[in-house]
């Protein structure tokens, strides 16, 4: 398998053509592997090279494991002593040339024999150029610069795909080749994506083959533009993924999603592509529309080889088009299955605002030093006639990527402040609620108008407000993270860092945003007395909290043992079961009434 390094470096950056001054500069990241049984030669070769500004050498000195070498590092170019011991320069030359991945691989012979029969011999075995000894400088650079150029070149025209500069399929199936091996090794898995354009051969047919060429040019753009979007995947809490795009055929691309961590992925990342192909293409001030079938499948669950996976995709594409077209299908049909599920869960949730079938919850937080309530958390569900109920988990990572969670998120605030307006009135007048905010809510700049007119709907003081954020949103420029956090404080609502310690919040930037209260995860709750470790860290997370003069709160206590843990270092506030389930209305307004 092909590893050098300037291939793709040299020509895969966004499919853009690299002016030549920059190729010259990125041939000097090529590898560069020497074979010579005198050291000394390795040294001045690599010395003169690295003047040039060269710089990554692999120096062989014994020519019996020039091959292995080879196999192991794939160089960019070779540099062959003829004359050394045991295994000579065309032995190594003419093993090369017969093996399949190592045939094309550049090699410059060095020599200090003058006879011409020497150096015919070597070209017949395939050498690409020589060089005499001793090595002149200026000779040894223009040479290896040459030959690198024309490597680069070559593999441009091997692998990549001259209409839309996209990697083409041989490149494809080596780095789905590299992308299976990773997966296995990092046990990931890795989804291949098999896009075909639908009905293609007819547009082809009635608008000709260069209006077909142009579209296939859009598409590719388009699907390009897709890939390298920062919100790719689309939610903030993913972790990274990478996606690689191929033109694999006619009117057929190919997408390796690595590093996926959910079937979620895979299917938003159809969704997009679906949308982003059937925007019309102009073609002559007409407007031409196309769509696409999409075919799925997932190493390891269905396969862990290449033309396993490529098949499998294949199939699962057929199927979408046979299905309808304009759609995607997974290989395995219990994904399949999911993804339905998933499909009829978001088109209720969009009717799920209209029809009322929100309902919030409460559940108290607790003084343990005198067991009164202090405030409650309100937290969402969703109550669907025919699914039951949705847990949280499930329909809110949806509602951000469908873009509803503002709207969901205005009712929440709005519901939480009215009702908590009411148990105020009637005499709980320090009752604080802790409304959740998500990531999409938070970046939007109505979200402060949407707190000023729940608080003034409501008639809430804003003192008896606070909201949840995660550590994830505060990451990036602390700066205008500050400036957010302060537009809001300034209407006298206060912020508290929900599921702390999961995140990766920066110490040191965390007195500098203002923000009132931490809530210890539960997940350090869990085997708090017993794990030494997890003690360790709770009172850590507490000690931080003290010193940087917030609240702290613990959230997810269930029994005795963590609440006296938690009293003895000094953390009052308590959330859990051990005090409450969330509870609806009506049973929140009988708690309040035992425990104020
Ligand atoms: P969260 O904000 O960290 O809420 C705490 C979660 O822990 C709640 O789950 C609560 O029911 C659960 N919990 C509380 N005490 C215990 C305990 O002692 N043991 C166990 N096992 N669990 C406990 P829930 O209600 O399922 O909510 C899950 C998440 O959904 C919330 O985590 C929050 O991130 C999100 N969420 C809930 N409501 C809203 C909302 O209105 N807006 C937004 N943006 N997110 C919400
Ligand atoms: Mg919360
Ligand atoms: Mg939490």
């Amino acid at each position: 398998m092909m590893k050098s390094s300037i291939r793709p470096e040299l020509f895969a950056a966004d499919n853009v053509v690299i002016p030549d001054d920059m190729q010259y500069s990125q041939l000097k990241n090529a590898a560069i592997m020497m074979v010579d049984d005198e050291p000394i030669m390795l040294e001045i070769i690599q010395a003169l090279l690295e003047d040039a500004g060269y710089g990554n050498f692999i120096p062989v000195e014994k020519s019996t494991q020039a091959i292995d070498m080879i196999m192991q590092t794939s160089p960019d170019l070779l540099l062959l002593d003829l004359d050394m011991p045991e295994i000579n320069g065309y032995e190594i030359l003419s093993t090369l040339r017969s093996n399949a991945d190592y045939g094309h691989l550049p090699v410059i012979m060095i020599t200090a024999s003058t006879e011409p029969g020497d150096k015919l011999k070597a070209l017949e075995l395939g050498a690409t150029d020589f060089l005499s000894k001793p090595v002149d400088a200026s000779e040894l650079v223009l040479r290896v610069r040459n030959t690198l150029s024309a490597k680069a070149y070559q593999d441009q025209l091997a692998y990549y795909d001259s209409l839309t500069g996209l990697p083409n399929l041989k490149l494809f199936i080596e780095r789905l080749g590299w992308g299976i091996e990773l997966s296995k090794r990092e046990r990931v898995p890795l989804m291949l994506l098999d896009i075909g354009l639908d009905k293609f051969r007819q547009i082809n047919e009635t608008l000709g083959m260069y209006t077909g060429d142009e579209i296939l040019v859009t598409i590719a753009e388009r699907l390009n533009s897709l890939i390298r979007s920062s919100d790719f995947i689309g939610r903030t809490d993913e972790t990274v993924k990478t996606g690689e795009l191929a033109r694999v055929g006619g009117h057929e691309f190919s997408i390796i999603l690595s590093g996926v961590n959910s079937i979620e992925a895979a299917y938003i990342v159809s969704k997009r592509i679906l949308d982003a192909v059937m925007q019309p293409v102009l073609i002559n001030e007409h407007e031409v529309f196309i769509t696409a079938s999409i075919g799925i499948a997932v190493c390891p669950t269905d396969g862990e080889d290449v033309e396993s996976l490529i098949k499998y995709a294949s199939s699962a594409k057929d199927f979408a088009r046979k299905q309808g077209s304009n759609n995607y299908q997974f290989f395995s049909s219990e994904m399949n299955a999911q993804s339905k599920d998933r499909l009829k869960m978001e088109s209720n949730l969009r009717k799920a605002l209209d029809n009322n079938e929100f309902e919030l919850h409460y559940q108290p937080k607790i003084d343990s030093a005198t067991d009164k309530i202090i405030g409650m958390e309100c937290l969402l569900r969703w109550n669907q006639p025919e699914l039951g109920s949705v847990p949280p988990e499930v329909f809110i990572p949806a509602a951000e990527e469908l873009g509803l969670i503002v709207p969901i998120g205005e009712w929440v605030l709005k519901e939480a402040c009215q009702t908590t307006s009411e148990w105020v009135k009637s005499g709980y007048e320090n009752l604080i609620v802790s409304v959740n905010v998500s990531p999409k809510q938070f970046n939007e700049v109505s979200l402060r108008k949407s707190i000023e007119s729940a608080i003034q709907c409501s008639g809430l003081s804003p003192q008896n407000l606070i909201l949840e954020i995660t550590e994830s949103m505060l990451m990036g420029d602390v700066d205008h993270h500050i400036a957010q956090l302060q537009h809001i404080t300034d209407l006298g609502v206060a912020f508290s860092l929900d599921d702390f310690g999961t995140g990766y919040s920066s110490l040191s930037y965390l007195k500098k945003f203002p923000i009132e209260e931490l809530k210890i995860d539960r997940s350090f709750l869990i085997n708090v007395p017993e794990k030494n470790e997890d003690n360790y860290i709770v009172k850590a997370i507490i000690a931080l909290a003290d010193g940087l003069g917030m609240k702290i709160i613990a959230e997810g206590v269930e029994n005795a043992e963590q609440l006296e843990f938690l009293r003895q270092n000094n953390c009052n506030i308590i959330q859990g079961f051990y005090y409450s389930k969330p509870l609806n209305k009506t049973n929140f307004t009988k708690y309040l009434a035992s425990h104020c």
